[in-house]
């Protein structure tokens, strides 16, 4: 088979733009900018292109406020 299979393809998807949507959940502390904010990509809506610049954003977030608790 060197064809991907189309319903995994849309299955993959469909998964990708829930992970998407999770990862653009409301902020109150952001603000909508156009532009995804950890690498500045350009986003119709939310705040990051894909969950990974999430994780990674979130993950600085963290380690910038124990900063500031420390
Ligand atoms: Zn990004």
């Amino acid at each position: 088979m060197t064809h991907p299979d189309p319903i995994d393809e849309a299955a993959e998807l469909e998964q990708r733009m829930i992970e998407i949507a999770l990862a653009n959940r409301e902020r109150p502390s952001m603000t909508f900018t156009g532009a995804c904010h950890y690498c500045g990509e350009k986003v119709d809506k939310g705040f990051f292109c894909c969950p990974e610049c999430k994780d990674d954003y979130e993950r600085i977030e963290r380690a910038q406020q124990h900063r500031k608790v420390a």
